[in-house]
């Protein structure tokens, strides 16, 4: 069984047509059923591609890769708590996002597609273009007028064309959108593709830990690429035994733009009215994250939770975790914040991610 399905309406479609979302204007998941092999897996390639079963391109022919993944995971004390970091900026592009970049571009090259589209407030922009530069298809990227000089820079020099959109994050999105009429949109929120690539993230966890799944994961959330990408690969390990239980999934997002938190907490079905402020994480200020209700479920099936913080707390945050050696970017910070604020054991296996390099951010 090889499918997209909608969330939605459940209308299924073939896998080799170039869809980003479903007829009734939903969004699509995979369905894709493989089994892993641990005495096989053993032996291969030490990057994200030994996962090659579960991920669905046809033909090896078609993967557009530099090695990318199996990150370290690095066992350390935050503030007075052990916890395991996996440092998910040291991919190519400096971000988890070429996680998702490698498995969507290998399809769009599988799909004969060569100019396509994509919205991005930097990081997800930087690895759509780079994937695209050595696959050799011709990319837009579009991003927030007030997006990092650094992330914009790295996106032209990977050769892509840039448009810088004024107004909010959802301007953009829309000016993307608009653009995909006359070319693929290669969306890191809407195309499933790109969540089976930060699945990948759940696969080496689960390995580095000796084939268990940790207790908790705390991740930066906006469009939930990683929460999303986490939730589908542990899942799929549990579905085929080879876990006993799912991580407890904490989300965290700036309260200056918090509507994953709101709707949560309120039990809202719809987007709560914000009037967003800026936010020094800006990678995950999204006020309308396309997938929020995909997210709401995975928090409350992991039995996990979402959190807030403050500017303050992430600037602390980011402090600390510098002066332990390790260059972040702000946006990753909020996952340190938020490991202050909730309560756990010193038996509990607790995974924080740096999701982008301090390189990428203009300090100064
Ligand atoms: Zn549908």
């Amino acid at each position: 069984m090889k499918n997209f399905i909608c969330l939605k309406c459940s209308k299924e479609y073939g896998l080799n047509e170039p869809r980003w979302k479903c007829d009734c204007g939903n969004v699509l998941d995979i369905e894709y059923k493989y089994t892993f092999d641990i005495s096989k897996l053993k032996n291969r390639k030490n990057n994200l591609w030994r996962y090659r079963e579960s991920l669905p391109i046809e033909d090896d022919n078609n993967i557009i890769s530099f090695g990318e993944g199996f990150t370290p995971l690095v066992e350390t004390y935050y503030a007075e708590k052990k916890v395991l970091i996996k440092f998910e900026h040291l991919f190519p592009t400096g971000s988890f996002k070429d996680r998702g970049a490698t498995v969507l571009i290998s399809k769009i090259k599988e799909l004969k597609i060569k100019n396509i589209v994509e919205d991005s407030s930097g990081n997800a922009g930087a690895a759509i273009a780079a994937y695209s530069a050595k696959a050799g298809i011709h990319c837009h990227i579009y991003v927030p007028e007030k997006t990092s000089k650094n992330k914009l820079v790295q996106i032209e020099m990977f050769g892509a064309t840039l448009h810088k959109i004024p107004g909010t994050r959802e301007d953009t999105s829309n000016a993307a959108i608009e653009a995909s009429l006359r070319s693929f949109y290669a969306s890191h929120s809407w195309n499933p593709f790109f969540f089976q690539g930060t699945k990948t993230f759940a696969f080496e966890i689960w390995e580095q830990l000796n084939f268990k799944a940790p207790d908790i994961i705390i991740i930066p959330t906006g469009n939930g690429t990683l929460l999303i990408g986490t939730y589908l690969g542990f899942k799929d390990l549990l579905n085929q035994k080879l876990i006993d239980k799912l991580p407890r999934l904490v989300a965290v997002q700036s309260d200056k733009c918090a509507p994953l938190y709101k709707m949560l907490l309120e039990n809202l079905k719809d987007f709560p009215n914000l009037s967003t402020q800026e936010t020094i994480s800006e990678g995950i200020a999204i006020a309308r994250p396309i997938r929020a209700k995909q997210i709401i479920e995975i928090i409350k099936e992991s039995n996990g939770m979402i959190i807030t913080a403050t500017d303050e707390e992430i600037k602390n945050s980011l402090k600390d975790v510098c002066k332990m050696g390790i260059y972040l970017e702000p946006t990753s910070a909020i996952a340190f914040a938020g490991a202050k604020k909730i309560e756990f054991s010193e038996k509990d296996i607790v995974i924080i991610p740096v999701t982008g390099h301090g390189l990428k951010y203009n300090y100064q």
